[in-house]
């Protein structure tokens, strides 16, 4: 994370997170993005819009406006190709503690983002992150061995200080999840629309039993495009239905970033 982040970039990264109050609890409906609905008035000065293709697409979002310039001139940016991974000298120890929570799907206008009400966490090498928020890309951002698969999720953390982790599980087209068709249940269509889902929802029961994955330090996927951010990738995809892919995206659209230089950087295996 850089120290010289400005509040705007702060509030941009907040909002990012979802670390901004939601709208309402439920059936929330507002035409505004998701960005902007916890501070109306600021809308036009607080957020730069973008988008994933045309003009305020991914190769002009460092242009837009000097708070994603990161985008444009960053070094350590997500997602990347993942290959030749090395296999870590020093193992990662993640243990994923979720539970079952009330939760919340918004329509952000670039995403449906899941949040719940508390009590989800993960610690990465003794180190305790707090789950944020959960949500969806389309295709997948990340590329394994060249080959991207039809969706990804990321389930966004932060700790204490701020610190971010992104665990990431590939989604493959071969059979459902009941988990994930509760959600598809619900998703909102509208854009600004927040869903409360009417029953518990365990977030557990989306991760794979695995955890072995790949790690690599790299950004966040959108803008600001912030660098410092602990990436996990899940080896093991979950498994979603070809009609949900489509169904995602036809509210959604495509929702992808390109891959990004990977550079120097080291991708640890485990
Ligand atoms: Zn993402």
């Amino acid at each position: 994370m850089k120290t010289s982040m400005n509040w705007f970039a702060a509030f941009s990264l907040f909002a990012t997170l979802g670390l901004l109050p939601p709208i309402s609890p439920t059936y929330a409906n507002s035409t505004k993005s998701q960005d902007n609905v916890s501070n109306p008035s600021s809308e036009q000065s607080m957020e730069s819009h973008w988008d994933y293709m045309g003009i305020d697409g991914p190769e002009h979002w460092g242009m837009l406006t000097k708070e994603y310039m990161t985008c444009e001139t960053g070094n350590r940016q997500s997602p990347i190709n993942i290959s030749m991974a090395k296999h870590g000298q020093q193992h990662n120890s993640l243990v994923i503690r979720y539970h079952p929570s009330q939760v919340y799907e918004l329509n952000n206008g670039h995403t449906i983002q899941v949040s719940h009400a508390s009590g989800c966490e993960a610690d990465l090498n003794n180190r305790t992150y707090k789950l944020r928020q959960f949500h969806f890309h389309a295709p997948s951002e990340h590329h394994i061995e060249g080959q991207a698969f039809p969706m990804e999720m990321h389930f966004v953390h932060q700790d204490k200080k701020g610190h971010i982790l992104v665990i990431a599980v590939m989604m493959k087209t071969d059979s459902s999840m009941p988990v994930l068709e509760k959600l598809w249940r619900w998703l909102p269509k509208q854009q600004g629309r927040e869903v409360s889902l009417p029953l518990e929802f365990s977030i557990a029961d989306i991760l794979p039993t695995a955890t072995h994955h790949y790690s690599y330090s790299g950004s966040l996927t959108t803008p600001p495009c912030s660098e410092g951010v602990q990436w996990i990738l899940l080896k093991e995809p979950i498994h979603i239905t070809k009609e949900d892919v489509e169904g995602f995206r036809q509210i959604i659209g495509h929702n992808a970033r390109p891959i990004q230089p990977r550079r120097n950087r080291n991708i640890e295996e485990k």
